[in-house]
């Protein structure tokens, strides 16, 4: 059965996504194609939106699964929430009864590094909004000076009329240009020079935001009332959006950082001091002690060295560290001295021989070659089939 992927495509997801994966991929692309920030992309940011809605819930997700998009549309599951209410849902925005009162929030992304949030930092923004005019207090021209706009007649939209045929005409309605859709406005001698009439201005707005240690990926931190004013309408909030960065070093799982370090053969067996260089800037020297025998893929943990824990910075999680051993390339033992370090290394298993054994090469995995041989096979027939790896002469 071939199973549709559509959804998780438009997401940019793997189909075994976790939903935390799935979260963080709407959001980057939410935020990208955000009518706002990109008005010609309003049929990506819709889709995007469906996708999200559908596999964002367990219920949906299976159905999708199991039939596709036809099973959504069938199970009348699709389209419940506008691609804005999703947003909005999403980024914590206000409510639908309190929305009409309230001018838009705005988000924002902001990128932040491990180490800021290891250590905390404060962060300065500087954001264009519309503020109410200065001059006219929002009024937009005179007091009382105020009329009638005779582009509309006071009635906000204009109405075109249109020949799309014979004897057959569309009105096309479109909000006055000249009043905004208020259906009075200034002369122009009575105009507010200031906002030009239009009660607001755009002003640059610096915001100082408090990364706190502990802080997460996706965690929002909000301005309340920091968004656009408008005359009559409570602002929205200015809501930023933490998104971290990759680590070079370091992988955060909650509290807990994971790192992976390479050690020598000679360090796994025989102990070793090694330095980390941690997110702020301290060095630990860590101790593997002679007796201690370190295996690949060993995990070990420095208690109260992994992150912050958000509003509680002075207890942290732990730093894990899995080890990767380094082999020494073949041949970098003269074979005569091999005796030597058998006689030091725990005993071998030896193998019985028997008359029934058949004696096989140990050979190199090489899946490309394996691939080359199988479509050669369809060809060349004659050949035979030929099965499994390759060997190298060495
Ligand atoms: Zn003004
Ligand atoms: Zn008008």
């Amino acid at each position: 059965m071939v199973r549709e992927t559509g959804f998780y495509d438009l997401l940019g997801v793997s189909p075994k996504a976790s939903l935390d994966e799935i979260k963080k991929a709407y959001r980057k692309l939410a935020l990208k194609y955000h009518p706002d920030k990109n008005p010609n992309e309003g049929e990506k940011f819709k889709l995007i939106s469906q996708a999200y809605e559908v596999l964002s819930d367990p219920k949906k997700r299976d159905l999708y699964d199991q039939g596709g998009e036809q099973a959504i549309k069938e199970g009348s599951m699709a389209g419940g929430e506008s691609p804005m209410d999703i947003f909005n849902m999403f980024f914590g925005g206000c409510g639908r009864m309190q929305r009409e009162r309230r001018g838009k929030n705005v988000v924002h992304q902001l990128g932040v590094t491990l180490e800021e949030l290891y250590n905390g930092s404060t962060r300065k923004l500087g954001l264009q909004k519309n503020v109410i005019c200065e001059k006219c207090e929002g009024y937009g021209g005179k007091k009382g000076a105020i009329e009638k706009c005779s582009t509309c007649k006071g009635r906000g939209v204009q109405v075109q009329v249109q020949q799309i045929g014979p004897g057959m005409i569309q009105q096309i309605q479109s909000m006055c240009s000249d009043c905004q859709g208020q259906g009075e406005r200034f002369n122009s001698k009575d105009r507010c020079k200031n906002c030009n009439g239009h009660k607001v201005e755009r002003k640059k707005k610096i915001l100082e935001v408090h990364i706190d240690k502990g802080m997460k990926d996706s965690q929002k931190i909000t301005f309340h009332g920091e968004g656009d004013q408008e005359p009559g309408l409570e602002p929205g909030d200015v809501i930023i959006v933490l998104d971290v960065k990759q680590h070079p070093v370091f992988q955060r799982r909650d509290d807990n950082l994971i790192m992976k370090m390479k050690i020598k053969l000679v360090e796994a067996l025989c102990g070793f001091k090694k330095t980390i260089h941690m997110l702020d800037n301290r060095l630990l020297l860590i101790n593997s002690p002679p007796g201690q025998v370190i295996k690949p893929n060993d995990l070990k943990c420095i208690h109260n060295e992994g992150m912050p824990v958000y509003r509680d910075p002075d207890e942290k999680g732990l730093l894990i560290i899995q080890f990767e051993i380094e082999f020494p390339d073949k041949h970098w033992l003269p074979e005569h001295m091999l005796p030597d370090l058998e006689r030091l290394l725990p005993v071998r298993d030896h193998v019985m021989m028997s008359d029934d054994m058949e004696e096989v090469d140990l050979c190199e995995v090489d899946y490309e070659k394996q691939k080359r041989n199988h479509s050669g096979e369809a060809y060349d027939e004659d050949e035979g089939p030929r099965h499994g790896v390759q060997c190298q002469t060495q």
